[in-house]
């Protein structure tokens, strides 16, 4: 896949004046994920490598590189690779899918958190869902439902900007997943591998670029919450932010739930 450039990027900080793809490449060879086993760093290393190779084998500059490492852009790229990958050959759970247009329990966010979304994703969901501030929201059907959701439809008003999440999310049985948004805990729902691959490369982009700049990661549903109540994006990137301690127990917990 080849990385793009960003003109309209911010300046990253003085301290990557001079960065090169090999040093960026040095960085991801070097870095190291706390919790994360040595068979999926690795994994995640070779996949953020390729990329790097490809960036250089296009010219492109190292600077760019880094702001899309940085945004989250090359774990959205990268994931959405992988997922592309699985769908040549895909597995049980996305031929016999029950998802379906307005079938929407999995938009119920159990956890308040309602998901990890990085910089890009939180700035394209913001986008989407700003022009609607202030019509009915999600919550209108139901308490915990995400923010973005139609409350008639039921069905994603921000389709194009949605989260790696939500593109990963899957099941085989809807009622699984209504007794899921009860409250209750049934098999039969969960996310395809490329989510796993996404997180762990995110991770491993803050570990490579650390002393570089900072890799945040935002809340979902603060993140929709923020947009149709009427605040702009920096303020509601701000509210959303994560601690820098969530990313690392997001992928931990991802790591256990897929027996990696
Ligand atoms: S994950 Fe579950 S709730 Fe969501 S669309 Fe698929 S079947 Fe419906
Ligand atoms: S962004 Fe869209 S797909 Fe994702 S949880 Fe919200 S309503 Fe559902």
């Amino acid at each position: 896949m080849k990385p793009t450039t960003t003109r309209t990027a911010k300046r990253l900080s003085k301290k990557d004046a001079g960065l090169t793809l090999d040093d960026l490449a040095a960085r991801v060879s070097r870095a190291r994920i706390k919790g994360v086993g040595a068979e999926m760093q690795t994994r995640a290393k070779r996949i953020l490598t390729s990329y790097l190779q490809t960036a250089a084998t296009h010219g492109l500059p190292a600077r760019d590189i880094a702001r899309e490492m940085a945004s989250g852009q090359a774990a959205w790229r990268l994931g959405h690779a992988v997922r592309d990958e699985i769908m040549k050959a895909p597995p049980d759970a996305v031929r016999k899918a029950a998802c379906a247009h307005g079938c929407a329990f999995c938009c119920i966010l159990t956890e308040d958190e309602g998901g990890l979304i990085t910089a890009f994703e939180a700035k394209q969901l913001h986008s989407a869902l700003a022009p609607m501030a202030d019509t009915p929201d999600g919550r209108d059907w139901h308490p915990k439902a995400c923010p973005a959701i139609d409350p008639d439809t039921r069905t994603c008003r921000a389709y194009d900007a949605r989260p790696m999440i939500c593109r990963s999310f899957i099941s085989m049985d809807a009622r699984a997943c209504k007794r899921n948004a009860m409250g209750e805990t049934e098999e039969g729902a969960g996310l395809l591998g490329n989510h796993l691959d996404y997180l762990v490369i995110h991770a491993l982009c803050r570990a490579a670029l650390k002393g570089i700049t900072m890799v945040q990661s935002y809340s979902m549903a603060a993140t929709a919450a923020g947009a149709v109540a009427g605040q702009d994006s920096d303020a509601t990137l701000t509210a959303a932010r994560h601690a820098p301690s969530v990313l690392d127990q997001t992928c931990r917990d991802a790591v256990i739930a897929a027996g990696v």
